[in-house]
């Protein structure tokens, strides 16, 4: 075997400010960039335009590269001796189908390095305002997908989550946020209950609904809100907004010294 290696690589949320060090050491020394839809368009320009950069992801009325067409073509450049990046939105390994691919590469005996990202589910509260722990409003939190919410099989049983976390962050929940909704409510949550979507976090296009449970569905629709966005339910919602601690300039050493 060559010298092909593959890096299953976090891109973040999408500010590049939020990539890591190894991140970018690897964009700037792969042979191809391998990339999915989330990875933002401020990231890819910091590829050298020498890089071979391959889009995976779902266009409006484009095929789409199944898994297997994906892990194919990770396999198959590998083997050829290059260094390839799998570039994912923010962290490979929470719904980022990292898991999977990092089966399929020992399964090929394909060297790889996994390097986490910042995920949306941490980064878009934050940059909204949102703690998502706070020691007066919140000790838990669980991360769930509302992808699967309206599927009977579903693995998420909301109406145990209803009861036994303070923060939920919800993925992938916009296209269901209704039945999630009605879901958490029939779980034993109230109609007061607070919520935040945050549309593109991070971004310089970022956008927050601050709303209940009650009326989130209805605002949202208003609002026309649409993915990706990252939903907060619970008490520390009361924040977002409020706290400003998103990109504060930095002052010039001189205008620090006293
Ligand atoms: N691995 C990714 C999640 C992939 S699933 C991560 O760690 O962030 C895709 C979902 O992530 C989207 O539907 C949305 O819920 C969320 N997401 C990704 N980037 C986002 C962003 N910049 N702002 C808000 N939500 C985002």
């Amino acid at each position: 075997m060559g010298c092909g290696k593959v890096f299953l690589v976090g891109a973040g949320p999408g500010d590049p400010d939020l990539l890591t060090v190894r991140a970018v050491e690897l964009l700037n020394k792969a042979d191809a960039v391998i990339y999915d839809r989330l990875v933002s368009k401020k990231i890819l320009r910091l590829v050298p335009q020498k890089t071979e950069k391959i889009y995976v992801g779902k266009e409006p009325g484009k095929h789409e590269l199944s898994q297997e067409e994906i892990n194919e073509l990770i396999i198959d450049m590998a083997l050829k001796g290059k260094m390839v990046v799998r570039l994912k939105g923010g962290d490979p390994f929470l719904f980022g189908r990292g898991g999977e691919e990092a089966e399929i590469l020992m399964s090929h005996d394909i060297d790889f390095e996994v390097v986490p990202g910042i995920t949306s589910a941490l980064a878009a509260p934050a940059y909204a305002g949102i703690p998502l722990t706070h020691r007066d409003y919140s000790s838990s939190i669980a991360i769930v997908t509302g992808h699967r919410a309206t599927n009977k099989e579903g693995t998420i049983k909301w109406d145990k989550l209803a009861n036994s976390v303070d923060t939920i962050v919800i993925l992938m929940g916009v296209g269901q946020l209704e039945s999630i909704v009605e879901s958490l409510i029939r779980g034993g949550l109230s109609l007061d209950t607070r919520v935040a979507i945050i549309e593109r976090g991070t971004l310089a296009d970022q956008r927050t609904l601050i709303s209940r449970l009650g009326t989130i569905v209805n605002e949202a629709k208003e609002r026309k809100v649409t993915p990706p966005a990252v939903i907060v339910i619970g008490e520390v919602v009361k924040f977002g907004g409020k706290l400003h601690w998103f990109k504060v300039p930095i002052c010039s050493k001189e205008e620090r010294l006293p």
